[in-house]
């Protein structure tokens, strides 16, 4: 929308200005900062749980793994202090001795319940004669009930039984134990177990049959410190066939699950490694705990593990966007802070451009620094713009008023050069200078022209009878009556002294002679008042009249002469100059003086 005569330079603002480019560049710095500070923190975070993770993992497998042989070491000498107690010992040999063994010795029986109640790291007990067959047993479990079961069959049509391991080995097995110890013991489906026993003898060092307790798998659990890990690790306690024989954490293997062969090497450490498990990754370390064929594993989700890193990921890309947004925002703010003075600074331009300075100054509100300074520096300018137009205006004015008081004197100027001041008609100057141009004109149209001479009769006499200022205002009267006779067209002109010249257009000699008698007549009917006695005066005229015949010589000398020839004749009259008086007059001193 540049106006008419605008600079270039105050052509509109191009797009995008300065808040659209402050805008996008303070994003893009937004955003480059965050993704650079952002990926740096998330790897580092990456890397530092990597490295924890590395350092965790064997760290839990060794607590754990030296949890389960203490809790075995405990389980051990707890079987031992049993194989030790006499009241015990004493009720296994009386158990022994009884002929009748169809029902359980109750006080065998309260005596395992007192053990297993007290020892705690058991799950259940049996006591064997010398030869293996049962004399008692306490406590849950599918394990207990199996080796009852394996140890004293019920009938051949068990089917249970006949995956079972042959109960004359199993009792030769287990009564042949002689220190106290623990044995892996695997029945049927069963993960193989540890089961803690000891030899039991009389006062006098006879044998007289074993005890034998399964390990508490629940107390094995408590020893596997999943929790360090947090609540989505699993520890798992497993047997040389693979099985789970106790778990810690949310555990998604049954007992029967196997573990992979890999997994299960002899002497086998992994520290974390990602692998597939039931369809999800994990993070999954063995460690091969070389006794008791036991393996140690840990299982967690990816992105369990990984969570503390993705929660700083996702804390940091939120606090990231927030503050692009944020950046982004103050940017568009200052943006519009700086643009709205400059916005006024240009419109102030275009204007001042444009000579459209309004009387207000720009507002500072808002401005700040280079561009309050830039603003305050405009207004200083405008100040000075309209003060320096209200001068020049002032004296544009002041020119006007003079140049037009020039003109008017130059135009009184002129008229004074070119009128008698007397009688306020045309001066001789003039009457010379039109009667020229009239002629010349004559020459193109071939109209014709007459020149009439007027002569005041006896004005000698009338200025000296009435003085000199009655003749001065019988001059202007009889001026007046003549200017009210001849026609706009006609020029009259006070020729010197009391004589007077009339240069009629377009008039022939018949015309120039009526009109010529009508200005006698006038005058010689006219009173004069010219002087305080208020008396009418009168006056009279005689005139010569001549027409053009091509030469203004012969013009004036011929209306010369008729003057002369009327003053001769008398006066107050009118006379025709006749064709051969063009010539010198001997009175009117001769030819026309212009000429
Ligand atoms: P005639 O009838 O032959 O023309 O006689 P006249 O007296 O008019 O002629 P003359 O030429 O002898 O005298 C002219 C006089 O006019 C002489 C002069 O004093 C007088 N006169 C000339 N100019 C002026 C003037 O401006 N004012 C006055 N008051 N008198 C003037
Ligand atoms: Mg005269
Ligand atoms: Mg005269």
């Amino acid at each position: 929308m540049s106006g008419p005569g605008l600079p270039p330079s105050l052509a509109p603002v191009p797009t995008p200005g300065v808040r659209g480019k402050v805008v996008s560049v303070v994003f893009g710095s937004a955003l480059l900062g965050v993704l650079a500070v952002g990926a740096t923190c998330v790897l580092a975070a990456w890397m530092s749980l990597n490295r924890q993770l590395q350092e965790v993992y064997p760290a839990v497998i060794r607590a754990s793994g030296e949890g389960v042989l203490e809790h075995l070491d405990r389980s051990i000498r707890a079987i031992g202090d049993v194989a030790a107690d006499r009241t015990f010992l004493d009720g296994v040999a009386e158990a022994a001795d009884r002929s009748d063994r169809s029902t359980p010795d109750t006080t065998l029986l309260n005596q395992l319940s007192g053990v297993l109640l007290r020892a705690k790291v058991f799950s259940s007990l049996v006591a064997l004669d010398e030869k293996g067959q049962v004399l008692a047993g306490v406590g849950p479990g599918a394990e207990f009930r199996t080796l009852l079961d394996a140890l004293a069959p019920r009938g051949a049509l068990d089917s249970n039984l006949t995956d079972l391991m042959d109960t004359a080995q199993l009792r030769k097995r287990l009564s042949g134990v002689l220190l106290p110890s623990v044995q892996m013991l695997q029945m049927g489906d069963l993960p193989s177990l540890p089961l803690a026993s000891a030899s039991l003898h009389d006062d006098r060092g006879r044998p007289i049959g074993s005890v034998h307790a399964f390990v508490s798998r629940a107390g094995l659990g408590e020893r596997l410190r999943a929790e360090v890990l947090g609540a989505n690790a699993t520890v798992l306690l497993v047997s040389e066939a693979g099985r789970t024989v106790a778990s810690a954490g949310p555990s998604r293997h049954s007992p029967l699950h196997k573990l992979p062969e890999a997994l299960l090497r002899e002497n086998y450490d992994t520290g974390p490694e990602r692998r597939m498990n039931n369809g999800a990754w994990s993070l999954t370390a063995a460690h091969a705990l070389g006794e008791y064929g036991f393996t140690i594993v840990i299982e967690q989700p990816v992105l369990s593990a990984y969570a503390p890193a993705l929660m700083a990921a996702v804390g940091f890309g939120v606090m990231g966007v927030l503050a692009m947004a944020l950046m982004t925002y103050s940017a568009a703010r200052l943006g519009q802070g700086l643009v709205r003075p400059i916005n006024l600074l240009y419109h102030g331009l275009r204007s001042a451009a444009r000579d459209e300075l309004v009387d207000q100054n720009l507002p500072l509100r808002g401005a700040v620094g280079e561009i309050e300074s830039l603003l305050i520096a405009f207004n200083a300018m405008a100040d000075r713009l309209r003060a320096r137009t209200h001068e020049t205006a002032t004296h544009s004015r002041a020119l006007q008023d003079q140049n037009q008081a020039f003109q008017q004197h130059h135009e009184n100027l002129q008229k004074l050069s070119i009128t008698d001041e007397l009688t306020q008609l045309h001066n001789h100057r003039f009457f010379q200078d039109h009667l020229g141009r009239e002629i010349k004109r004559l020459g193109r149209t071939g109209e014709t022209l007459a020149l009439l001479l007027v002569d005041i009769d006896f004005f000698k006499k009338l200025n000296d009878t009435y003085g000199h200022a009655a003749g001065d205002e019988f001059l202007r009267q009889i001026a007046r009556i003549m200017r009210e006779m001849v026609r706009d067209t006609d020029l009259l002109a006070r020729y010197g002294g009391e004589e007077f010249a009339i240069v009629a257009t377009e008039t022939t000699m018949e015309g120039a002679m009526i009109l010529a008698e009508k200005i006698r007549m006038s005058i010689a009917e006219a009173s004069f008042i010219v002087d305080d006695t208020m008396r009418p005066r009168k006056a009279t005229v005689s005139i010569g009249v001549a027409q053009f015949n091509g030469s203004r010589t012969d013009l004036f000398n011929s209306a010369d002469a008729a003057l002369y020839r009327a003053k001769d004749g008398g006066r107050n009259c009118v006379i025709a100059a006749n064709d051969d008086e063009a010539q010198d007059h001997p009175e009117l001193g001769g030819a026309d003086p212009a000429s």
